[in-house]
């Protein structure tokens, strides 16, 4: 993988693009000051953190699973696109749904169910190392093994 070019770097250009344009709403309405019950800050942070998790993070995955840099500690070996495909199209919006249903339907008090993941803050970033995203039983536990 070191020496082969990068495919379809566009993917890169697009999720640079949505990240950029995360960044300058958030820039632009303050929204990092901004009281968190006011409208600007319902009405714009969501569109931040739809552009940042909905579309930079998983074309970035994408572009890392098309050049084989994405790994799947489970197989020991790079994610496939399929597999990443289900992870993303499939998983992800199963989880959604799920929350939006307990904490925006039911009001529940949201706890950061991540804090006891080996992959945590990262989650997005290593869903392999993700309790919520693989279950106890397969999470890889990388940097707790000693
Ligand atoms: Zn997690």
């Amino acid at each position: 993988m070191c020496n082969k070019k990068p495919k379809h770097k566009w993917l890169k250009v697009i999720s640079g693009s949505a990240r950029e344009l995360a960044y300058q709403i958030n820039e632009r309405f303050d929204l990092d000051w901004e009281d968190e019950t006011s409208i600007k800050h319902r009405i714009f942070w969501p569109v931040v953190c739809f552009l940042h998790d909905s579309v930079a993070l998983p074309i970035d995955g994408l572009y890392s699973t098309i050049n084989g840099t994405y790994w799947n500690f489970d197989a020991d070996r790079p994610f496939t696109i399929r597999e990443y495909l289900t992870l993303f199209l499939w998983h992800r919006p199963a989880r959604a749904m799920k929350e939006f249903v307990i904490y925006t339907i039911f009001r529940r008090e949201r706890i950061d169910e991540h804090l006891g993941c080996p992959s945590w803050p990262d989650c997005d970033e290593a869903p392999m190392g993700c309790i919520v995203e693989r279950g106890l039983e397969n999470v890889e536990w990388y940097g707790a093994r000693d």
